[in-house]
């Protein structure tokens, strides 16, 4: 199977046909991106900034990547000037420091709040709390060069499909629930970036908008990782 033949065999699975693909291609290298490029892929996901700062220049300037990793707060500048969309927005102060270098290059930088919503303790994110008090504050709403477009959250890596469905519903009611806030910062607050190889179909059932698929397209990852 190509790598075009696996997205035309994915795109074909969506049971909403509407849902972003992004490609997540972390330790592939540029050969297979090309393919996938060549093949019509435009949004591609990378989870190290170190990774992103070598890929980027070297692929088509039309190419929209995205940031779907924990992103350390000394590394925002480096991908801030052209970072198409932030997954893993998991803290204030990562949020403000992306505010901070939005503003140096003239951005308002888009992102996604990541929440916890998987059992494991390792994956990161907000808690429901937090989130709905950060999105509250008066300090949220002076952040000009942010814009919130969401929210992205990782079910528990289980066969456990009930279990996945569950994080994933309460992921989607918390997103309604921040939508119907009504709070005029978060007029463009209307994508769900849940789902990846092994969970997209029940995601998209539950009210995925963006999906990150890795390893169905470009096959098992290349271990080591760079950084
Ligand atoms: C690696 C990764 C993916 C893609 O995982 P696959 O199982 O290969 O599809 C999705 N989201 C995040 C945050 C990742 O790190």
């Amino acid at each position: 199977m190509s790598i075009k033949d696996n997205l035309e065999k994915i795109q074909s699975s969506f049971v909403n046909p509407d849902c972003q693909l992004v490609s997540v291609s972390k330790t592939k290298p540029l050969e297979l991106l090309m393919e996938a490029y060549e093949a019509g892929v435009r949004d591609f996901g990378e989870n190290k900034v170190q990774e992103l700062q070598w890929k980027q220049p070297e692929m088509p300037s039309d190419v929209r990547w995205h940031m779907i990793g924990h992103l350390q707060r000394n590394k925002v500048k480096y991908i801030a000037p052209y970072v198409a969309l932030i997954h893993g927005v998991d803290s204030e102060r990562l949020l403000k420091e992306i505010n901070k270098q939005g503003a140096k290059v003239e951005r308002k930088i888009p992102v996604l709040l990541q929440m916890h919503i998987a059992e494991e303790e390792s994956k990161f994110g907000f808690d429901r709390d937090e989130v709905l008090s950060l999105l509250k504050s008066d300090e949220f709403s002076e952040l000009q060069n942010i814009e919130v477009k969401g929210l992205m959250g990782m079910a528990t890596n289980t066969t456990d499909q009930d279990q996945i469905r569950k994080e994933f519903k309460g992921l989607k009611s918390l997103f309604d629930e921040i939508k119907a806030l009504g709070n005029p910062k978060l007029s463009s607050f209307d994508e769900l970036s849940m789902g990846m190889s092994g969970d997209y179909t029940i995601a998209q059932e539950e009210g995925s908008t963006m999906v990150r698929i890795g390893s169905a397209i470009f096959g098992p990852r290349n271990y080591p990782t760079k950084e």
